[in-house]
């Protein structure tokens, strides 16, 4: 899982850090777990899948922060057979979109319902969402 922390995420954490809420570590480490958890799950991950030479379904491995990872590990791995790399959207999007309780701060088009950050930047606005598979063509708070 080679990923770029991106700043929204890393505020998230910040904010975890610096609350003075927790009593000792151990509360604030199981609430860090779950906050970068979340943070995660609003990312699109791969999926290396293997099928051996005859057909016979492979071991599949998960998650990889993008195609290139996955079919690199592959190498790696060096099976015989045929290996593909498949993409896993976002279940923190899909099930953001399933409550009509939107997350504040992220966008109000229906559909949508994102991060302001996955939001393609148009001038110094947000423009249309940069998830490939959602139809937000404009950025609304
Ligand atoms: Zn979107
Ligand atoms: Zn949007």
């Amino acid at each position: 899982m080679l990923i770029t922390p991106r700043a929204e995420e890393v505020n998230q954490v910040v904010a975890i850090l610096e609350s003075g809420e927790f009593s000792g570590p151990e509360p604030m480490a199981k609430a860090l777990i779950k906050q970068i958890a979340d943070i995660l799950s609003y990312r699109e991950w791969w999926v290396l899948t293997h099928r051996f030479g005859n057909g016979q379904v492979g071991v599949n491995w998960a998650p990889f922060a993008s195609q290139n990872e996955a079919l690199k590990t592959a190498h790696r791995i060096a099976l015989n057979g045929k290996f593909s790399a498949i993409k896993l959207h976002s279940s923190g999007a899909l099930l953001a979109n399933l409550t009509s309780s939107r997350r504040k701060g992220w966008c109000q088009v229906d559909g949508c319902g994102h991060a302001d950050w996955v939001h393609l930047m148009n001038g110094t606005t947000r423009g249309k969402c940069g998830l490939e598979s959602c139809p937000c063509t404009a950025y609304q708070k």
